[in-house]
């Protein structure tokens, strides 16, 4: 049983997991491939101040892709046309640099591929053997390709992420639309369901939909910011659920 105060995940009727943060360290993937990316273009384009770590946090972090490439480019004074999304990744504008991003992402990941947390893992397993109907609910339009990298794709009957979401025109977190619909295609009922996020539009999203259990996993948001988004408890690892 799982320790003390916390609830028994078992006990509700479908357990549904965001992606990045939760089940995989994603973020670590992205930095690399903005690394990269920059590297490659930088010296191309004889591009100085060299890129730094601080620049993915100064520009690149928690912004669009679009957005991002905008902003740091920016700061080296330096302006492209911004283009369309449909840019290909060897186009020299704003989209056509995002694009490459997402393509050196995908090469960095099929490289090196990427291990799921642990704890999370372990976790997943267990309800997995224990037949829960389980479900992934991502706003990344690379969320198939992260959980193929990461070897546990098959653990899921229902994949919601920012490609559905966008074909169906579902409202991204933190409205509550991808987690119902989720609960609605794995046939459960989201008032007795769990749902576990890392972000606090996430875990505002889980709240917004009715979830019996939001969980709110602290990858550095802060409990107490995650508990007033609405998680009803807060861990640093899923570990902690392990039977
Ligand atoms: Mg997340």
């Amino acid at each position: 049983m799982p320790p003390h105060d916390l609830p028994d995940l078992f006990s509700y009727d479908a357990v549904l997991f965001d992606l990045d943060g939760v089940l995989t360290p994603t973020a670590e993937v992205h930095m690399h491939a903005w690394q990269t990316m920059f590297e490659e273009l930088f010296a191309a384009w004889d591009i100085t101040p060299a890129y730094t770590e601080r620049d993915y946090f100064d520009h690149l972090d928690g912004k669009k892709r679009y957005d991002g490439v905008a902003a740091l480019l920016r700061s080296r004074d330096i302006e492209v046309p911004w283009g369309d999304p449909s840019d290909p990744p060897s186009s020299d504008t704003v989209c056509g640099i995002g694009n490459r991003k997402n393509a050196v992402f995908e090469r960095v990941l099929r490289a090196d591929g990427i291990a799921p947390y642990p704890g999370s893992l372990r976790l997943l397993d267990q309800l997995v053997e224990k037949r829960m109907p389980v479900a992934v609910v991502s706003s990344s339009k690379n969320a198939e390709e992260v959980l193929a990298a990461a070897g546990i794709r098959d653990r899921f009957e229902v994949v919601m992420d920012g490609v559905i979401a966008e074909r169906d025109h579902l409202a991204s977190k933190p409205a509550p639309d991808v987690f119902v619909e989720a609960a609605r295609m794995l046939g459960v009922d989201p008032a007795r369901s769990a749902a576990v996020e890392d972000a606090l539009s996430g875990v505002r999203s889980a709240a917004a939909g009715g979830f019996a259990l939001v969980v709110g996993v602290d990858r550095g948001v802060g409990a107490d910011d995650l508990r007033a988004a609405g998680a009803h408890v807060v861990v640093t690892d899923l570990e902690e659920f392990v039977a």
